[in-house]
């Protein structure tokens, strides 16, 4: 049974990996794309077999990274890889790679500079790999927790936590549901025991970082108005949804917002 500290240590611990992982992969796509210096056809083939391998190999270390944390976590040990083999995404991974190109031709065909067509395209390239190797994340996550009785949570990933991903982290979720990401969504999933309180409190500075994104993203609610304080949570769930999207599967939503529609695919 792990100490309270040692969950802690193991929660960063996780995070950390995962987020140098992420580096690595980002980093070596990007000098691909860059490193191209034209977008042909040609050089977007040679860009997606070089690039596809190594989000798969960082979609395995992410995979065994989150296998390893929850084996401790729950007591039960690795539980063993999910397949990664045929990708997580329903659409081929190859052809999700080719989306910075996409963009590319698209911003340049309306009249946009090449650097700010380049720009635009890396922004797709750094979503399109935080994605993928989220998704590596909490598919493996599902796969550890199979056989676990108890819930789990959202362990958010320090400074880039959104408030969408703050709000659901004050849940508990059950272990059969996958856990709802975004693009460049990156927390982490915690095993919580069996009957434990479906209500989590927040602390008073991360209810107070909340009250701000959720200001900032709705566009400045009257605090008074609304009852975001302590409590049930009721408050939270009902400013957050989730979307089914047609290539990355449960995805988290403002309630108000436009989804992006499987035509449409933002990761
Ligand atoms: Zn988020
Ligand atoms: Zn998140």
């Amino acid at each position: 049974m792990l100490s309270q500290a040692q969950r802690e240590a193991l929660v960063r611990a996780d995070l950390a990996a995962r987020s140098g992982v992420l580096d690595v992969v980002h980093g070596y796509a990007r000098a691909v794309w860059v490193g191209l210096g034209s977008w042909r056809d040609a050089d977007v083939d040679r860009f997606v077999s070089q690039v596809v391998p190594t989000v798969r190999a960082g979609q395995a270390a992410v995979a065994r990274t989150t296998d390893t944390w929850l084996g401790l976590a729950t007591g039960d040990g690795p539980a063993g890889l999910v397949d990664l083999h045929r990708g997580l995404r329903t659409a081929d991974t190859a052809e999700a790679y080719r989306r910075p190109a996409v963009q590319m031709r698209y911003d340049l065909s309306r009249g946009q500079t090449l650097q700010a067509a380049l720009a635009a395209s890396l922004v797709r390239l750094a979503s399109l790999v935080a994605t993928d190797l989220q998704l590596a994340n909490v598919h493996q996550a599902r796969r550890s927790l199979a056989s676990w009785q108890g819930g789990y949570r959202r362990t958010l990933s320090g400074a880039s936590a959104c408030a969408l991903c703050v709000i659901a982290s004050t849940q508990r979720y059950r272990r059969a549901e996958l856990m709802p990401i975004h693009p460049g969504c990156s927390c982490g999933v915690e095993p919580l025991r069996p009957g434990g309180p479906d209500g989590q409190v927040l602390d008073a500075a991360t209810l107070e970082r909340l009250h701000r994104q959720v200001e900032a993203a709705t566009g400045g609610h009257d605090r008074s108005g609304r009852d975001l304080g302590l409590g049930t949570g009721k408050d939270y769930r009902e400013l957050v949804v989730t979307h089914q999207h047609g290539d990355i599967g449960p995805v988290l939503g403002w309630r108000r917002q436009a989804f992006t529609s499987a035509a449409d695919l933002a990761a």
